[in-house]
């Protein structure tokens, strides 16, 4: 009787089909056997296996763009300050796609509006002179309005952020983002585009974007064939001076 209950409570829990016939081990995976990475004691600080680009006092990840000689910029109580005379900077690295932290300040007491107020930017992959790159903008975009597709944690141009998560000026705020580089065929032609998930102060701001090309001031993005391309902060005279501080890199390729 008791044998006849376990047949029929079998054959009623294989209606399900073919899973009859499975075990849970056969969707167990057993390697490869992930990497073990120590996060930092604080948050938001540099796992193990983290490039530190930035620490509070060393420059030596960075270069100036225009001429790759020292950077001009300052280092004011363990933080990166804008100098505009001295223009961008860029890491001294090359990177393909990677996890970024990288936290940043506009001045408290900042005046100007719209595009002219703590502009700086992150440029995810600095490609060529000046602005050549992918901007993730950084702007005062606390009770400041602008164009959607200019204010701060947007995709310069090409995508608003998903929610303004500003804080007041003369506080710091942090963007966390998952960079997928490009990648181009032999022939030069695009062949998987540039994607960006990106975090504003824990907010999600941008949600595995696809990016149309690199950032353009005028006119329509189109890509241009690159490598690994260095990480570059934007130099821009529309009030700040904008400083850094707790940057790192994760390669994920
Ligand atoms: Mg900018």
């Amino acid at each position: 009787m008791l044998g006849l209950r376990i047949a029929a409570a079998t054959a009623l829990l294989c209606l399900a089909g073919p899973a009859c016939a499975q075990k849970p081990e056969d969707t167990e995976q057993a390697g490869p056997i992930p990497p073990v990475v120590t996060p930092a004691a604080q948050p938001g600080g540099p796992p193990s296996d983290a490039v530190v680009l930035f620490d509070g006092k060393d420059v030596s990840q960075w270069v100036s763009t225009k001429d790759k000689g020292p950077i001009g910029w300052t280092v004011e109580d363990g933080a990166l300050v804008v100098k505009l005379s001295a223009g961008n900077i860029e890491t001294r690295r090359t990177f393909g796609s990677y996890q970024l932290h990288i936290e940043w300040k506009v001045p408290a007491g900042v005046t100007g509006s719209g595009q002219l107020r703590g502009n700086s930017g992150v440029f995810l992959a600095g490609v060529g002179p000046g602005d050549g790159g992918y901007e993730l903008q950084i702007l005062d975009s606390y009770r400041n309005s602008t164009y959607v597709n200019g204010q701060a944690a947007s995709i310069y141009k090409q995508a608003p952020p998903l929610a303004n998560a500003m804080r007041p000026p003369g506080e710091w705020q942090v963007y966390d983002v998952v960079w997928t580089a490009p990648t181009f065929g032999a022939d030069g032609a695009m062949k998987t585009p540039a994607k960006v998930t990106a975090f504003h102060n824990g907010v999600l701001v941008q949600n595995d974007f696809v990016l149309a090309g690199p950032t353009r001031y005028i006119g329509k993005p189109a890509y241009a064939p690159h490598g690994p391309a260095p990480i570059k902060l934007q130099a821009h005279a529309g009030g700040g001076p904008v400083s850094f501080r707790n940057i790192w890199v994760r390669p994920l390729d």
